[in-house]
Formats: C-alpha cells, sequence, structure tokens
C-alpha cells in the first residue's frame, strides 16, 4: 500500500499540496509511516468521483448486483483478515485478539448487508377509492462518513457497507489517528469488483478534510462517530446545506448490578466492557451501579480480577494496550489526578507490563470505588480503561443512577428477577439494553445509537438502511 495517498475513483492520488500527517504507534510511540493531509480541494474531488459513480455505473446497478458486489468485498476482505488485523493492531495499539474480531466484524457488516440490499422496499398505502400510494425508499445519493481513531474497521463497516448496500456512493474521511486498515479496505473493495467512485477515501485533519467533507454541497447525507463537541460542529456545519446528519458520539454507560445478579457471570463481562480497547469504545460499560448489599462483595471479586490485568504492546496480545495518543493518555491521567485531589477512593488496577516500550501511551485499568454520582468521572466520557463504582439502594435509585448523565447509548441490567429485567429495559433512557450480558459495540445485527447527548439515528441492522434512504411517495389517480 502506498503512502500519503487518497484513494479516490479506485486509483491511488496525491493530495494538491502534498504536506502529510505522521503515523504513531501508540505501542511504542515512534513514527512509522505518514498520511496526505486532505484539505477541501482532495474532498471536493472525492464528491465529484461519488457523484459520477451515483449519476453513473453504480447508480445504474439493482439492488441485487450491488449485493453481489458486497459479498464479493466480503470475502476479498475475509481473504485479508490476518493482513488486516496486524494493521490495525499496529496502528490503533489495541491486542492482536481485539484486532483480529474487528477484522472478523468488518467482514461480516458486508456480508449482512450484502444480504440485505435487495430486501429493503417501500409500502403500499390505503388511501382514497380511485387511487395507488406507494412509497420508494430511495438512497440519498452522496454519503459522507467521518469515522473515529478507536474502530476503524468495525464503524466504516458498520457505515458504509450499510449505505453502499442502500445505493449511495461514499466519501470517507477517517480519523488522522488511525486510519490505515481503511486506505487498504478502499483498495480491496475496488479488486473486489466495487465500481470507481463508489467509495472514496480522503485522510486528513478533521478541522481540514473533515469540516471540508461536513460542509460540502455535494454531501445529501452524513454520519458521524466521534466526540460531542465536534458532533456540534458537524451539525452546524451540515446545516448550512440542511444535510441530514447521524450522530453517535459516546455514552458514560451503566453495569446495574441487583444483589440477587449471577457474580460468575457477570465478572468477565463487566471487566472486557471496560477494557476492551483499553476503554476507548463509545459503549464502554463505565459506570457500576450496585446494589449496596452486594457492593463489597462484588468490589473485593472484582478488585481481584482488575489486579492481575496486563497491559502492553499490540503484538504482546494482553489484557489491554496502549491508549492511541500522548493526548488521550494525558486526558485520563488528568481524570485520574482529579479523583485522586477529590479523595476518590482507588479499590485496584492492573499493570502496566515491564516490557513494554517506555516511549508507548500506556495506562493500567483502574478501578475507583465510591465515586458520586454528581462527580465528573461519574458523569462525563474518560475514554480509557478506568471504571467508575457506586453503590445504590433501590431500582428507583438505580434508575435515577442509571439515567443520571447526559449520556444515553447503552446499559447493562443485571438480575434474576424478570419482572424488574423488563421495568429496568423500560425504565433506563439507552439505545441500547442488555439484559445478564453486555455488548460493547457488539452485534452487527442489531441496531445501535444513541439517547440525549449520545446522538440519533440508528445505525447495524437492517434499521440502518432506513438511515441511508429517503422516502419517496407516489400517488396514483386511476379513477
Ligand atoms: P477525538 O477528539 O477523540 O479525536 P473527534 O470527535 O474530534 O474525536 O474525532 C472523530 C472524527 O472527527 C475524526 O475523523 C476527526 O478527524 C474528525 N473531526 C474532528 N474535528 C472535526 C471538525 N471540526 N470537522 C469535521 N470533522 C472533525
Amino acid at each position: 500500500m502506498p503512502e500519503a495517498l487518497h484513494f479516490i475513483a479506485n486509483r491511488w492520488v496525491a493530495s494538491d499540496k502534498s504536506p502529510t500527517i505522521p503515523v504513531l504507534d501508540p505501542s511504542d510511540g515512534q513514527p512509522f509511516t505518514k498520511l496526505a493531509r486532505g484539505d477541501a480541494a482532495d474532498i471536493h474531488h472525492a464528491v465529484s468521483a461519488a457523484r459520477s459513480a451515483f449519476e453513473g455505473d453504480w447508480g445504474r446497478l439493482s439492488a441485487a448486483e450491488r449485493g453481489r458486489i458486497l459479498y464479493q468485498i466480503a470475502n476479498t476482505l475475509a481473504q485479508h483478515h490476518e493482513a488486516l488485523a496486524q494493521l490495525e493492531a499496529r496502528d490503533t495499539g489495541k491486542p492482536l485478539k481485539q484486532a483480529r474480531a474487528d477484522a472478523a466484524a468488518i467482514v461480516r457488516y458486508f456480508e449482512f448487508y450484502a444480504g440485505a440490499a435487495d430486501k429493503l422496499h417501500g409500502e403500499s398505502l390505503p388511501y382514497q377509492n380511485g387511487y395507488t400510494v406507494f412509497t420508494l425508499r430511495e438512497p440519498h445519493g452522496v454519503t459522507g462518513h467521518i469515522i473515529p481513531w478507536n474502530y476503524p474497521l468495525q464503524i466504516f463497516g458498520r457505515s458504509v457497507a450499510a449505505s453502499l448496500a442502500a445505493g449511495n456512493a461514499c466519501v470517507v474521511k477517517p480519523a488522522e489517528d488511525a486510519c490505515l486498515s481503511l486506505l487498504r479496505v478502499a483498495e480491496l473493495a475496488a479488486e473486489a469488483g466495487l465500481p470507481p467512485g463508489a467509495l472514496n477515501l480522503v485522510t486528513g485533519y478533521g478541522a481540514e478534510a473533515g469540516a471540508a467533507l461536513a460542509r460540502h454541497p455535494g454531501i445529501d447525507h452524513l454520519s458521524f462517530t466521534g466526540s460531542p463537541a465536534t458532533g456540534t460542529l458537524i451539525t452546524q456545519m451540515a446545516a448550512e446545506h440542511h444535510t441530514p446528519v447521524t450522530l453517535e458520539l459516546g455514552g458514560k454507560s451503566p453495569q446495574i448490578v441487583f444483589a440477587d445478579a449471577d457474580f460468575d457471570a457477570l465478572v468477565p463481562v463487566v471487566i472486557n466492557a471496560i477494557v476492551q480497547n483499553a476503554g476507548q469504545t463509545c459503549s464502554a460499560g463505565s459506570r457500576l451501579l450496585v446494589q449496596r448489599d452486594a457492593y463489597e462483595p462484588l468490589l473485593e471479586r472484582l478488585a481481584a480480577a482488575f489486579s492481575v490485568l496486563r497491559v502492553g504492546p499490540a503484538s504482546a496480545d494482553l489484557d489491554c494496550g496502549p491508549l492511541i495518543s500522548a493526548r488521550q493518555q494525558q486526558r485520563v491521567w488528568d481524570f485520574l489526578s482529579e479523583a485522586q485531589h477529590d479523595g476518590i477512593p482507588l479499590m485496584a488496577h492492573g499493570e502496566v507490563d515491564p516490557a513494554a516500550p517506555e516511549a508507548g501511551f500506556y495506562q493500567a485499568p483502574t478501578l475507583l470505588r465510591d465515586v458520586p454520582p454528581e462527580h465528573r468521572l461519574a458523569r462525563e466520557e474518560v475514554f480509557g480503561p478506568v471504571l467508575a463504582a457506586m453503590p445504590f439502594a433501590d431500582e428507583s435509585e438505580a434508575v435515577r443512577l442509571a439515567n443520571g448523565t447526559l449520556y444515553g447509548l447503552v446499559a447493562g441490567v443485571w438480575t434474576r428477577d424478570g419482572g424488574r429485567q423488563l421495568r429496568m429495559a423500560r425504565a433506563v433512557r439507552a439505545g441500547q439494553v442488555f439484559i445478564n450480558n453486555y455488548g460493547a459495540g457488539g452485534g452487527v445485527e442489531l441496531p445501535f445509537g444513541g439517547m440525549k447527548h449520545s446522538g440519533h439515528g440508528r445505525e447495524k441492522g437492517f434499521e440502518a438502511l432506513y438511515g441511508f434512504t429517503t422516502l419517496k411517495t407516489i400517488a396514483i389517480r386511476h379513477g
């Protein structure tokens, strides 16, 4: 794969001006390649290529033909699974087993949406006598996708595969901190038979290439996954052209544990939900709400499990890898020093492997207890492996605490009581509620997205296809 180029209309393309962005390996903090630093001209080039594809070869394909191409992409990505996983692990720092899971997930996204492409349809509607009325689900046209660095393969998969299945042509601005796997995916999609211009990638900084994409008048729909502050900016820019936006903006997702819960089942899941991807997961289970009777025994169990967690380079494939960047590491340190300053007790932490390179961006998984519900640690997204535990008395307090942040992405409820499972599922304001399990970002088939400041619109599952289409009503008067 060549260095510092965009991928537009199935060709590697240099920026007009050719500045570059260094790419650091989070495991050792050293630069190992560079990206093209795209600007408005590169974005314009990509949007024009997408428009030509939409109005040309790609747009003319039937839904079944599009599905067939997406299957070919899935198969090609599956053949390159290990290489994609290795690239993702190096670029993001995530342990190899996690990167392998992500590389498998993107295959699954293309497979799922390949099968869905020709099952998306409108409806016929009862109306006045003498009329026949029906709806058509049509693609928006050119869709823009701004992707974060935490799960490049997965988030690209869920967004781009669904958009292509619906018949759109895509322009992607991946994150400057991690996007090498996506450049390779775009190249492989071209090899698999995707017509030129159906998928275009422009790399660069958010404030340059990202902003140029968000405000480009040729974009018919925008999907963004990232921080709430950037989501606000994107929405404002998109509003200049009334471009519809799907936003997924993170969370402060609670794991709500009642005293009757099955500890053996929940301990590994609760740990994985905060340690996976070093806690840099929008749907990380970052708050632990525990019914008072179970609080001490559960924290003891969790503390023992936290203290044996090991952190190291992606290639060592331990429990946890480094954070993405020095900036992200500093952000987590700031939260932790605030906790210390405010007297929040540190219950347990894992260990960074002494053999891990000094300059890597490491942070040991950390369990904090008795975090006051109004504290920043209980309300704001740390985006690191930090679990904030607090007790609750009863169901109503559990609901109040669970809903007591601005976010509403995912929640986990742990109880054997069937009635309580259903009451909690309804009372918690979150886009996904898991009962006696938790899938941080899991489930290609499951609609995913937020309430409140976690965003709006749904990705994944069949539901995503509705967001990537617009509805046309056709009324025929025939007497
Ligand atoms: P983080 O601060 O953790 O990198 P962001 O939400 O800023 O998270 O980044 C997510 C994605 O949004 C990245 O692809 C980034 O380049 C892009 N981005 C950041 N700022 C802007 C912006 N002002 N306009 C458009 N895209 C942006």
